[in-house]
């Protein structure tokens, strides 16, 4: 199938006589015959559902049309996308380990990475997305687990050199972790240059339309575990808590990463999707191949109305010529990235506000990736404890904006910053 047919059509394909669309299936348990087919379950001896806390069918159905849109052979669905690069990471990370991860990421999972798991015993070095391989390679330590980066990161609009830090992640025998979440499979499948893990926060484009949290999780299925088995016990050795099995060699590399997250993961921390927002997510999928071009569209078009424009000092788009990643995101996202745009407006904090009350079709939003329009000064939003020398340090000038386009028509979208940017 083409991306656009597994958009539509897969993951959930119906016989004879069952329901045209996914069936939600809103229940938290299942029945059985004997108490020997439910062991067999509790053994991780057969496939099935016995409780929607670690599996539910419903978010099967749509974990694996993501799993074939990137190109994976098993994938999982969470609660939310901050869950799912918890997961990824804390499934092949202990107390003791540490993690290579690039600087330019979304600043939830900053946070997560940075002060959350740190306190679990896992230390970070982070790197520059810019990195040489030299770079790259002194960061790397004996225990080394993962290395983590964003394809387009959000906010920063930078593109992760994707060939460059797997390449490196395998010399030194761990996998590469990608968050693809900006551009989503329909214009980048990070797997097919090197990517071992993809994750994703279906929040944003996947579901497209603000209406339900999510993540999800896609093994490639070709890291070889057991070939660095001193560096992943809980992959390589036996499960004490399953009777002993060996996820590696039970379930293989294309399908270790993702019965070890759902059976140990799940279990322990339940960030389950609800059945009913995995329905929700799968709509927007199915629409998700005809919704990306035009937010691409729209993303170029305004990020070229801003290049040009007197009261705009810089704009961030890897889509513009001008744009420090433009020749990577050639490389990467032929057909576009996203349509996330920032820009810098000549002034600062006062300019910003000026600008953002003046919208009268964009709205002022934490979320971004939406159908509809939204945009946000995180100076005087999500960084207003900053001063306006600390932001300058995080790259974050007090005049900077977020504008995430939606799939209205750009020259709507033109017009209403047009106006607003002659209030200044
Ligand atoms: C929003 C976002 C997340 C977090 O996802 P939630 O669904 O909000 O938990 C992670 N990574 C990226 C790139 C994001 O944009």
């Amino acid at each position: 199938m083409q991306k656009d047919t597994q958009c539509v059509q897969a993951g959930y394909r119906p016989g004879n006589g069952e329901p045209r669309q996914i069936p939600i299936i809103q229940s938290t348990t299942f029945k059985y015959n004997t108490s020997e087919d439910m062991g067999k379950l509790f053994d991780l001896e057969a496939n099935g559902y016995f409780y929607t806390r670690l599996q539910n069918p419903t978010n099967d159905y749509v974990a694996a049309k993501i799993a074939q849109l990137e190109g994976g052979t098993a994938a999982m669905l969470t609660s939310s996308g901050q869950a799912a690069n918890f997961f990824a990471l804390f499934n092949i990370c202990e107390c003791g380990s540490h993690i290579v991860c690039s600087s330019s990421i979304y600043g939830g999972t900053f946070n997560l990475i940075a002060v959350t798991m740190k306190k679990m015993g896992i230390e970070t070095t982070f790197v520059s997305p810019d990195a040489t391989e030299e770079e790259l390679d002194k960061a790397f330590k004996e225990n080394t687990k993962a290395v983590f980066g964003e394809t387009i990161a959000n906010p920063a609009l930078t593109v992760l050199d994707i060939e460059k830090f797997a390449k490196v992640a395998h010399k030194h025998g761990v996998p590469l972790i990608v968050d693809n979440t900006f551009p989503t499979p329909v214009n980048c499948r990070p797997i097919e240059w090197g990517a071992d893990i993809v994750t994703h926060s279906t929040t944003k484009y996947m579901d497209g339309h603000g209406a339900a949290v999510g993540g999800c999780i896609v093994d490639s299925g070709k890291f070889d575990w057991m070939a660095h088995k001193e560096k992943f016990p809980g992959l390589c050795t036996p499960d004490d808590s399953y009777h002993g099995i060996t996820y590696a060699t039970k379930f293989g590399k294309e399908g270790a990463f993702i019965t070890k997250c759902t059976a140990q993961l799940m279990r322990d921390f339940g960030s389950i999707q609800s059945p009913q927002n995995a329905f929700l997510l799968n709509l927007g999928l199915e629409s998700l191949h005809v919704r990306m071009p035009k937010h691409v569209e729209n993303g170029q078009a305004v990020a070229e109305f801003l290049l040009n424009h007197p009261k705009v000092e810089k704009v961030n788009y890897p889509g513009l010529p001008s744009d420090k990643y433009h020749k990577l995101a050639l490389k990467y996202m032929p057909n576009g990235g996203c349509g996330v745009v920032s820009f810098v407006l000549k002034g600062g904090r006062k300019e910003a506000e000026l600008f953002m009350k003046s919208l009268k079709l964009i709205a002022i939003e934490t979320h971004v990736a939406d159908a509809r329009s939204c945009c946000l000064n995180p100076a005087t939003s999500t960084h207003r404890q900053l001063t306006d020398e600390q932001l300058n340090e995080a790259g974050i000038p007090a005049g900077l904006i977020r504008v995430s386009c939606g799939i209205e028509a750009k020259e709507d979208l033109i017009e209403d910053i047009k106006q607003a940017l002659e209030r200044i």
